[in-house]
């Protein structure tokens, strides 16, 4: 079985990258009344504790949304103790600057989950989708979790928002199982593929899931995360997309965030870099219209503060407009 459990990793630079754009898309598809079907092909357990055992071990938030949450002006964290503290306590800015909307809007979400100030509890995509569909009845949520322990929780998360028919919760897995749900019957729809890609075969499968899925239902919005790392699948997947894209007229964006150079032990510039993911990718197949320019503000800005050296870099390049 699978070995990734994504509470290690909740709130590091990729979340950021992702929960920011997955939120940016979402407000704008809300705009309209039209039922909306939103699928989350790799749900993961719907919620995390940043003081939790997990994060703790690796304590990645405090180099991803905490550096933002301090930025926002607030109190460090009194909830991630030990050396996550310390971190926290030496990096905050002697001056902060006012945030770009995508990055407050995305502060200001995970901050409603923690009504008591503070920063202990993480939402994870399906609690920061339910979050945004509030108030709308007609609209459905799918999740897929395929790992029995996360899908547990999940589930156990979820009933306690007492949804009802809104969101559903399947132990399925999210390549195969999104097909029978497309084109919805209200035509309008987002998906969101996050995979741990942890085993190879995940780069196939999110293209031929996508591919499968554009067929069938071509105008929806599919955002897709993935890794830049130094590994020929991962290179290609942006470039399949794109390919995809573009062979369907389909407009799509691609949204990169660098952290550190992706060298380990010393980069070019003598710098030691640290292990870890060093960089990673949003591809949105259909994105809204204001999605570039929401972006490029907020990755701008996203890419000086999660710097973990001097390499640092963000693109966010569209086409088939
Ligand atoms: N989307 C979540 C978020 O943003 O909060 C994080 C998801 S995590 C990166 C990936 C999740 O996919 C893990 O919880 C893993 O157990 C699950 N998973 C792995 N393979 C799967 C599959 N084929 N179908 C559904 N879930 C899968």
């Amino acid at each position: 079985m699978f070995s990734y459990r994504h509470a290690f990793h909740a709130g590091n630079h990729a979340d950021v990258l992702k929960h920011t754009t997955l939120i940016a898309v979402l407000r704008h598809m809300v705009q309209k009344d039209t039922a909306l079907h939103v699928f989350d092909t790799h749900a993961g357990a719907g919620l995390y504790r940043l003081d939790g055992d997990y994060a703790q071990t690796s304590g990645e938030a405090v180099d991803g949304y905490l550096r933002l949450a301090l930025q926002k002006n607030e109190a460090p964290t009194r909830m991630v103790q030990g050396q996550a503290a310390i971190k926290i306590e030496s990096k905050k800015p002697a001056e902060a600057v006012p945030l770009a909307p995508a990055l407050l809007d995305y502060l200001n979400l995970i901050a409603s989950f923690n009504p008591g100030g503070g920063h202990k509890v993480y939402p994870g995509s399906p609690f920061i989708i339910n979050h945004l569909l509030q108030g709308r009845e007609r609209d459905r949520l799918k999740l897929f979790e395929l790992h029995p322990t996360d899908a547990k929780t999940l589930s156990a998360n979820v009933a306690q928002l007492n949804a009802g028919r809104l969101i559903t919760v399947l132990q399925e897995d999210g390549f195969e199982g999104l097909r029978k749900f497309l084109p919805p019957p209200s035509r309008r729809a987002l998906v969101l593929c996050d995979p741990s890609y942890e085993m190879k075969t995940d780069y196939a499968r999110v293209t031929a899931m996508m591919t499968d899925a554009v067929n069938r239902f071509a105008t929806g919005t599919y955002m897709v995360w993935y890794p830049i790392i130094p590994r020929p699948e991962a290179h290609d997947l942006p470039r399949k997309l794109k390919t995809l894209a573009n062979r369907e007229s389909r407009p799509w964006l691609n949204a990169t965030l660098t952290v550190k150079s992706s060298k380990l032990g010393t980069d070019d510039e003598g710098e030691v870099v640290r292990p870890g993911l060093p960089a990673s990718g949003v591809f949105v197949i259909n994105p809204p219209h204001t999605l570039k320019a929401t972006l490029t503000a907020a990755l701008s800005q996203a890419t000086k503060l999660l710097a973990q050296g001097k390499h640092k870099a963000f693109e966010v390049e569209s086409g088939g407009h």
